[in-house]
């Protein structure tokens, strides 16, 4: 028996950025599903992102993919202006676009790598996040953003000193953003995923003996799936959700609390 349902207002639109891989594809065809007409952001794979706006629309649903740099101000813009255009004000957001850790030391990083990580993961959700509310608070609307984080916004290593600062500060631009907007009933949350099937695990997922050491640390005993992290995102973008705001929600299988065991 269901406790709950998840349903959306007749009015929502919704952007998913990131839309054509991974944990925002799931996101989006979940969305698309639930009858919110989804527009796709994608970077490099039209084919993909077309793909998925195909299986939603032949699903019976509302969806569009464009290009769209997250880092680019102007792009962001015109990803908005897009999914304005084609479905209306857009009140529900996913900032699933990200890039992975560099596995380079800090004393070897160049200030490119550390500074093309930050604009993507950290100043790619700034510029979208900053577009919707301009647009929500002139419209007088509510609305909902979930940021896909990571549980090393908390929980660092060696090699990642560009991916945790990113999402470290993706994490107080979540909470900071929730304070200032819950007058306006605009809601911001945040999700920390730990080991997810997706390309970002490519290596794990073409080595069956890598993913098994990996899913041996995890203590639920596996890696998560894309769909099981959409889930999630599709609950706090819901008005069922509607009192949570300004948090961060991991989906780990316990993996983050396992830091510091043995000490
Ligand atoms: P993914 O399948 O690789 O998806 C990431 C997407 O971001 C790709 O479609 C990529 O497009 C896109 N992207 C990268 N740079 C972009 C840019 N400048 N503008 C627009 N899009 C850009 O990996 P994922 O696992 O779904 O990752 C989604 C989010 O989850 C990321 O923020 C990641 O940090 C977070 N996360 C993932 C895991 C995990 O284990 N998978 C764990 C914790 C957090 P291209 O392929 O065209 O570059």
């Amino acid at each position: 028996m269901a406790y709950f349902n998840i349903s959306f207002d007749n009015a929502s639109v919704a952007i998913v950025t990131g839309g054509e891989s991974g944990i925002g594809r799931a996101t989006a065809i979940k969305l698309g599903r639930a009858g919110v007409p989804v527009v796709l952001g994608y970077l490099s794979d039209s084919v993909a992102a077309n793909e998925a706006a195909s299986t939603i629309v032949d699903g019976g649903g509302k969806a569009a993919a464009v290009r769209a740099d997250v880092s680019d101000e102007q792009a962001v813009e015109a990803l908005f202006h897009f999914a304005e255009q084609r479905f209306g004000k857009v009140d529900l957001l996913v900032n699933s676009a990200g890039l992975n850790m560099s596995g380079v030391m800090l004393r070897d990083m160049a200030l490119a790598q550390f500074d093309r990580m930050i604009r993507v993961d950290l100043y790619g959700p700034f510029l979208s996040c900053r577009r919707m509310v301009r647009a929500l608070e002139s419209a007088g609307r509510g609305g909902r953003i979930v940021n896909v984080s990571s549980i090393h916004e908390r929980a660092p290593r060696p090699g990642g000193a560009d991916y945790d600062a990113a999402k470290g500060g993706l994490a107080q631009l979540t909470a900071t953003l929730a304070l200032e907007l819950a007058p306006k009933h605009i809601a911001v949350n945040g999700i920390a995923p730990g080991m997810i099937l997706t390309p970002m695990n490519q290596s794990a997922l073409d080595n069956p003996q890598e993913l098994q050491r990996k899913e041996a640390a995890i203590p639920w005993g596996r890696a998560g799936m894309p769909e099981e992290v959409a889930d999630l995102i599709l609950f706090l973008l819901s008005p069922t959700a509607d009192y949570i705001t300004g948090t961060t929600v991991t989906i780990d299988g316990a993996l983050s609390l396992t830091a510091a065991q043995g000490a």
